[in-house]
């Protein structure tokens, strides 16, 4: 049964020019800070780092109510759905948290057919997704041409719909050749915006700045881009969750994808703690408010961390779901981090989370869910 179509027109960029009257027991601090936020769109490194140095339950709640506020005057009540093709669990890579990297020789590996793919599209679109996500980890065999004919190919077959690559780092005229090809998104997480940082998530080879300069690349092509970071990274601190949001506010990216680090059993960081939901959801709320019109999903990461975390996800401000259009075989060799949902059909799947949205008021709706002011 395809999804219930929803045709109004996004909300018009309005910047909210009330303070909503909730949590009266915010610290006057913390209120000051998220209202500038929220009217200039940045902040010094400093107040970042005051913000999140330890938010209580009245600044997270003033914080979410305020970005819920603004979610609702951009996009109403309405949730774009991205189907996820996870097309290939091979990677060349060694990013330490990640299951699929390259040193993990227990992580099984699969790979798409570009027919296999289109089929994914074929089923998704069957159940109203408007947007397509081809995700995999980076592997040599899906070379420039090879995926830019998988990008013709779906572009041809569905040209009402958005294309979104999560593929890594690529060169500046492979990229370009994507675009040319259709495709209309990219979603390159910058993972910390420190360099030290960085070096510790990543091996030798690895660096932030190579990272940065695809990001800028994919702008500068005309992607819809985005970047993002996960929350509770391993040797992660204040001050580098306060350099990601000066990031993200200088950058300023169309997708932010933020979810708590999640671990895998068979990486170097199998035995460190998972990120916090709480912060997560916090974090989510400050995005929100600094880039109103960002495209931001609560994901599978913040959904699989704890039970309801991506109805409160969209409660915090997120505006986006993605839901798993893989082949239900293939799931559980692209295993990221431990826990991460495998199983379910698409149908059920999708059903589940429209009924759970709607119990808090929120509709998921046929549409391609472009960035509002980045429509071609
Ligand atoms: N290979 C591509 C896309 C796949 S990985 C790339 O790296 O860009 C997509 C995202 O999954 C990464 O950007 C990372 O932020 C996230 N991820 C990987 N391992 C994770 C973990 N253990 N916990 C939470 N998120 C993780
Ligand atoms: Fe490969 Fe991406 Fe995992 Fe890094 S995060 S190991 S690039 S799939």
């Amino acid at each position: 049964m395809p999804l219930p179509l929803i045709s109004e027109a996004p909300v018009a960029d309005v910047t909210p020019d009330v303070t909503p009257d909730v949590a009266p027991d915010v610290a006057p601090g913390s209120k000051r800070l998220i209202d500038r936020l929220s009217a200039d769109g940045r902040l010094p490194l400093a107040d970042f780092e005051t913000l999140l140095s330890s938010p209580s339950d009245a600044d997270r709640a003033y914080a979410r109510v305020r970005a819920a506020d603004v979610a609702q005057r951009q996009f109403g009540n309405r949730v774009f759905v991205r189907g996820l093709i996870e097309f290939s669990s091979h990677c060349r890579k060694d990013c330490l948290y990640c299951g699929i990297r390259k040193s993990n020789r227990e992580a099984e590996r699969y790979r798409l057919s570009p027919e296999q793919i289109l089929a994914c599209c074929a089923e998704g679109y069957r159940l109203g997704y408007r947007t397509f996500v081809l995700q995999s980890g980076e592997d040599a065999r899906y070379t420039t041409e090879v995926v830019t004919d998988i990008v013709r190919r779906i572009r041809a077959a569905y040209p009402d719909c958005a294309i979104t690559l999560s593929i890594g780092q690529r060169s500046t005229a492979a990229y370009q050749q994507f675009f040319d090809a259709g495709a209309d998104r990219f979603l390159l997480r910058h993972e910390t915006a420190d360099s030290e940082h960085y070096g510790r998530l990543h091996t030798a080879g690895q660096t932030l700045e190579s990272r940065l300069a695809c990001l800028s690349d994919l702008k500068e092509i005309g992607f819809q881009t985005g970047a993002g970071f996960m929350v509770g990274s391993p040797f992660q601190t204040v001050h580098h969750l306060a350099k990601d949001l000066v990031f993200l506010s200088e950058f300023r990216p169309h997708m932010v994808g933020i979810g708590p680090f999640l671990p895998h059993h068979r990486t170097p960081f199998g035995d460190q703690p998972a990120g916090s939901v709480d912060l997560t959801l916090f974090i989510l709320s400050l995005v929100r408010l600094m880039l109103p019109t960002v495209l931001l999903p609560a994901t599978t990461a913040l959904g699989t961390a704890r039970t309801g975390a991506r109805d409160a996800g969209i409660q915090a401000g997120a505006n986006v779901v993605m839901l798993n259009l893989s082949p239900p075989e293939q799931r559980p060799k692209y295993l990221l981090y431990d826990n991460k949902p495998v199983s379910g059909e698409v149908f059920e799947m999708t059903e589940a989370v429209r009924r759970s949205l709607s119990r808090i008021g929120y509709d998921i709706v046929v549409d391609r869910g472009d960035h509002p002011k980045e429509i071609r």
